[in-house]
């Protein structure tokens, strides 16, 4: 590790490696990442890697696209198996409301360049998802830009992607304070001090604590999430074509293949937020107990949608924590009145929007400013009132 950066990012998950990787793509290779456990401690080494195009700002959808794009580039580039899943995804709605949301959403993709995506009768949506009921359903939208993809290696192939390019990361360094100086920052870590221009906040579930250590109250929270594994489902094993990443807006509830069973994870509506002032600097690895009362009417819906998962048993569950700003999009960008000190934190879907988070916070930093229209997600647009 040398004593002098041009930037250090902090944190190692997917957001910060995907920083890294495109500081170093832009041409800035005097970059470094710390990291004070290995890659992917955070939130990211126990993601569901479900990616999709669906969301409500256009501008964070094409974001999105950008991401699934990019994942099958540092795929080939790193050498390194993401464990690339395209199956094509569905999103299904249950109410007049809904399904005119969908419709309409459809058509912004149309008019920003995501062609393709097309609307699907339940009937058809069935075809494709054979193991969903369609009681209730209106119909649904398709996109061939989704599916899910191994977290642990999506991580991993950042990381290979931008040290091949001239960056470096070090595992096993905790940044433990940053003192602001006249031409940047020092960054004190338990490896000793470093000093660069630019820090970068990556640090996910410690995000606030990072954004203390400069005087910043970031808007930012970590809460609780479950999805389960299912066992093997027999209407699956003879199955010749891999399912589709299905969300039911309804039910609450997302599902992919898993193997010859199902992942099916929950929008919590009865959500639980954990540790608002950040993850202890002692949490390791750790999942926590599951809470099946709390998602209860969730489950059910999930169990109603898909009713073979009646028959068979849950192989794991999963309830880890990820964290989230008020609005639900991500911080990025310039503190104000924090010269050299970026935020790429709050990304609670770090494996879809990650990549559009780096490229942007990456242009912010050695451009000025970003190619895309980032307003949704500029961390400038909460002010001291939006603190926790
Ligand atoms: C159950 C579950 C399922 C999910 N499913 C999906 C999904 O299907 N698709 C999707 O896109 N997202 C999903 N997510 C969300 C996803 O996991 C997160 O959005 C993503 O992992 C956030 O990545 P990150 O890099 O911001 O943070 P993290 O992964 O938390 O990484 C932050 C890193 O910073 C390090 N760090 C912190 N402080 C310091 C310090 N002082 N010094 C050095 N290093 C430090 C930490 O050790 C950690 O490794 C899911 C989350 C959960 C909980």
């Amino acid at each position: 590790m040398k004593s002098h950066y041009r930037v250090v990012v902090i944190g190692g998950g997917v957001v910060g490696c995907s920083v890294l990787y495109h500081l170093a793509k832009l041409g800035w290779k005097d970059v470094c990442l710390l990291e004070r456990s290995v890659l992917t401690a955070g939130s990211s080494w126990h993601a569901a890697g479900g990616v999709h195009a669906l969301n409500a700002d256009p501008n964070i959808a094409a974001l999105q696209a950008y991401t699934i794009d990019l994942l099958a580039e540092i795929q080939e580039e790193s050498g390194h198996d993401i464990g690339l899943h395209m199956t094509g995804g569905l999103t299904m709605a249950g109410t007049p409301d809904r399904w005119e949301w969908l419709q309409a959403a459809y058509r912004v993709y149309q008019s920003i360049g995501i062609e393709d995506c097309e609307l699907v009768t339940p009937e058809e949506a069935q075809r494709r998802c054979p193991i969903m009921s369609t009681d209730g359903l209106l119909g649904g939208m398709w996109a061939d830009r989704e599916g899910y993809i191994d977290t642990t290696g999506t991580v991993h192939a950042y990381a290979i992607c931008a040290r091949n390019r001239g960056a470096e990361y070090y595992e096993h360094t905790k940044v433990e304070e940053l003192i602001q100086t006249a031409d940047g920052w020092k960054v004190v870590t338990d490896k000793g001090t470093i000093t660069c221009e630019h820090v970068v906040n990556a640090a996910g579930l410690w995000a606030k604590q990072v954004g203390r250590m400069a005087g910043i109250e970031l808007p930012v929270s970590p809460l609780k999430h479950h999805y389960l594994i299912s066992d093997t489902i027999p209407d699956l094993v003879d199955l010749d074509f891999e399912m589709p990443m299905t969300v039911d807006l309804e039910g609450f509830t997302y599902l992919r293949q898993d193997q010859k069973g199902v992942l099916l994870g929950i929008y919590e509506i009865d959500h639980e937020h954990w540790a608002m002032d950040g993850a202890p600097w002692d949490y390791g690895m750790e999942l926590f107990q599951e809470q099946t009362d709390r998602i209860e009417n969730e489950l059910i819906c999930g169990f109603n949608r898909y009713p073979v998962l009646q028959d068979v048993g849950v192989k794991t569950w999963v309830n880890g924590a990820f964290t989230f700003s008020p609005d639900g999009n991500p911080l990025v960008g310039p503190v104000p009145g924090k010269r050299g000190y970026w935020c790429a934190c709050a990304v609670m879907a770090g494996f879809l929007q990650g990549g559009g988070v780096g490229k942007s916070l990456a242009e912010w930093i050695i451009e000025g400013e970003p190619e895309a229209d980032v307003f949704g997600m500029d961390v400038a647009r909460y002010g001291r009132w939006a603190e926790n």
